[in-house]
């Protein structure tokens, strides 16, 4: 190990004075500060005690490395900001998750209501014209007459390209008919003369009740 020395000189007259002086005992000028070596374990006290910790550090080091101490007091400070950080975003994440889990629900919800009433205004046309109104596709509904029975022909909450009615072409059999929803939440909601169902698969492009 080398010996360190226990002497400097003075910035200012050169004489040989105490390592530790801060004022030059012969001509009295304030000597600059000499950054000392300062450990790197030091980092371990803001990483783990945060703001106690960088300042524990700060106060130790600050007299023989200015620079470092503050660094340390820096890291001290932001390690506990860049925590609670990390804690909003992932309480906010989960928040917004359970969020879009609720209104994927509710827009199911509205799905199932929105097919109910659809049969249920098929029922009553069929009660006054012994047939089911007919039509090629959801849209064709619109100019049946199913109007009477319902304040408008529904559409899907989202009603984008994944998600809209789906209403199969019965135009040659006005006995039956199926009209059904894609669920956000998985399977289909169909309504037919056999009733209302959820059901896994997407009813087949002929079947006139729905899967039934
Ligand atoms: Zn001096």
């Amino acid at each position: 190990m080398v010996e360190e020395k226990n002497t400097k000189f003075c910035s200012n007259c050169g004489v040989e004075i105490d390592k530790k002086a801060k004022i030059c005992p012969k001509c009295g000028v304030e000597q600059p500060i000499i950054p000392e070596k300062v450990s790197n374990w030091w980092y371990f006290a803001p990483l783990f005690l945060g703001i106690v910790g960088g300042l524990i550090a700060w106060i130790v080091n600050k007299d023989t490395n200015p620079k470092k101490a503050r660094k340390l007091l820096v890291i001290g400070i932001v390690i506990p900001i860049l925590y609670i950080l990390a804690y909003f975003l992932i309480i906010g994440s989960i928040f917004t998750v359970s969020m879009s889990g609720a209104r994927e629900k509710a827009r199911d919800a509205q799905r199932q209501s929105d097919i109910r009433q659809i049969s249920l205004a098929m029922e009553m046309y069929y009660d006054e014209n012994g047939a089911y109104a007919t039509a090629k596709n959801m849209d064709g509904l619109k100019n049946q007459g199913l109007e009477l029975y319902l304040v408008t022909i529904p559409k899907d909450p989202l009603n984008d390209e994944d998600y809209s009615y789906y209403f199969i072409n019965n135009t040659s059999d006005s006995q039956r008919y199926c009209v059904y929803a894609e669920l956000e939440g998985g399977g289909f909601f169909t309504a037919s003369r056999e009733g209302t169902f959820t059901i896994t698969n997407k009813p087949s492009a002929n079947n006139l009740d729905c899967g039934r």
